[in-house]
């Protein structure tokens, strides 16, 4: 069984190689971002998401937590690819707790390591096209303010547990993808 994280600040392409290894591994994909997304439309929760989405701001635990471990749980049979999840501490202590409640283990977490520049500049490319009202400059800022401060700190968090792989998430999409496979395969050998 695979379970992966797919880790990196905003712009490293998580979301494309989470989809390419989506369906490589026929994992079920659990975009945080996307589920939060899709839940604007909900008349009770819509507008607060938007509120926090826009600004760059994290959506507040409360909320994340419970919308993504209900989609982890429907698909724990088949794998899971986390990607935009876990954002801080709380979100992945309480991944650690999902996974032994659920009698299963994180396999690792791919952290796509690129500069902040370079990523600035994907996202200005995306914002083009991706019709997300956060991919402007603005709030692009904000969320590596939040990603420095909350979410970098996971790095650590998760080398502890000797979860951790690093690579390169300069190059281009196939070749980020084919040493992604190489570093699971060899973990699979294991
Ligand atoms: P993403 O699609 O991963 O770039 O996320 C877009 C926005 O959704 C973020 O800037 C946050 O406002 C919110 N978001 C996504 N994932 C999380 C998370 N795990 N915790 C809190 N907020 C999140």
């Amino acid at each position: 069984m695979l379970n992966l994280i797919i880790f990196g600040p905003p712009g490293a392409g998580k979301g494309t190689q989470a989809e390419l290894l989506t369906k490589k591994y026929n994992l079920a994909h659990l975009s945080s971002g996307d589920i939060l997304r899709q839940a604007r439309d909900s008349v009770r929760f819509g507008e607060k998401i938007k509120k926090y989405q826009d600004s760059g701001k994290l959506v507040p635990d409360s909320l994340v937590i419970e919308m993504v471990e209900i989609q982890a749980e429907k698909n724990i049979s088949q794998g899971l690819i986390f990607d935009g999840y876990p954002r801080n501490l709380k979100q992945a202590r309480s991944l650690t707790k999902f996974f032994k409640k659920n009698k299963t283990t994180l396999t690792t977490v791919i952290n796509l390591r690129l500069s902040e520049t370079l990523a600035i500049q994907r996202i200005i490319k995306r914002g083009k096209t991706s019709g997300r009202s956060d991919d402007k400059l603005s709030t692009i800022k904000n969320r590596f303010k939040v990603y420095r401060a909350q979410t970098a700190p996971l790095l650590e968090y998760y080398h502890t547990q000797k979860k951790l792989i690093t690579v390169d998430g300069r190059a281009d999409i196939t070749t980020v993808l084919n040493k992604v496979q190489d570093k699971i395969k060899s973990l699979m050998k294991k």
